[in-house]
């Protein structure tokens, strides 16, 4: 079967201090949750000091964003082995705000995979669907076309070392969670659409859901059948929260 992930996305959030309290806090509830891995993804900016408080805590990081080139004259970017150098296990790719905000295409966000996996780190695809596109039944093709690019550049071999993240756009930050039916209704399809190029990898890729994860609606969105973790924004910037959500996985 395939091991629960619990990923927090801190997004644009945090000072030395509130991290420090933050990872101290997530410490217990990691080492608890036996069967469980737990994932942070501070901004870059914090990852050496996330490393020095990890220490050997059973707490995984990771980058939201990484560039697709690894060095050179690209002002602003984080090479993926400047992250892979701090530790980090995974780095999220094709979130939808860098999608939403900074114009990532499906062309972009496959390249960027690409360069995430080849320099040693775990991509976290993120995928999911607006509010428009999921009111005119788009769902489907719209996940579909976005797992194509990276498997058309890579190839679906690549999901053996790879997380889906499955985020509705439209439950992103505005505390309207898709229910657990309509989760695991997508979740189901991604599977078997992926296990219809190759069912051993589509056996056994995390796929985890994302938007407005709470501990209240964990457990309920955790019991489905193809949801295999969460990648939590809001919630994981409370160590409470977030550690009630990793003792639900
Ligand atoms: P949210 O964010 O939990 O605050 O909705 C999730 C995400 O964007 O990864």
């Amino acid at each position: 079967m395939r091991t629960p992930l619990v990923m927090g996305n801190w997004k644009l959030n945090g000072t030395k201090d509130s991290v420090t309290a933050l990872v101290n806090g997530l410490i217990e509830p990691a080492k608890a949750a036996t069967g469980v891995q737990t994932a942070i993804c501070p901004p870059v900016v914090f990852l050496g000091q996330v490393e020095a408080l990890v220490g050997d805590a059973p707490i995984a990081y990771g980058a939201q964003d990484a560039s697709v080139n690894t060095s050179g004259a690209f002002t602003g970017e984080n090479s993926p082995v400047m992250l892979k150098e701090f530790g980090c296990t995974y780095s999220l790719v094709g979130h939808s705000e860098r999608r939403q905000y900074h114009n990532e295409t499906d062309e972009v966000v496959a390249a960027k995979f690409k360069a995430i996996q080849e320099n040693g780190l775990v991509p976290v695809l993120c995928i999911g669907e607006t509010l428009e596109e999921n009111e005119a039944g788009k769902t489907e093709a719209v996940v579909e076309t976005q797992l194509k690019a990276v498997i058309d550049l890579c190839g679906v071999e690549a999901f053996e070392n790879a997380v889906i993240a499955y985020e509705p756009v439209w439950a992103i930050g505005t505390g309207k969670s898709a229910t657990s039916e309509q989760a695991q209704a997508v979740h189901a399809h991604i599977r078997g659409w992926l296990a219809s190029q190759n069912a051993s990898v589509a056996e056994k890729v995390q796929i985890l859901y994302g938007g407005s994860v709470k501990a209240a609606t964990a457990k309920e969105l955790f019991s489905q059948a193809d949801i295999d973790g969460a990648l939590v924004g809001g919630a994981s910037l409370l160590a409470d929260e977030f550690g009630a959500i990793i003792a639900a996985a």
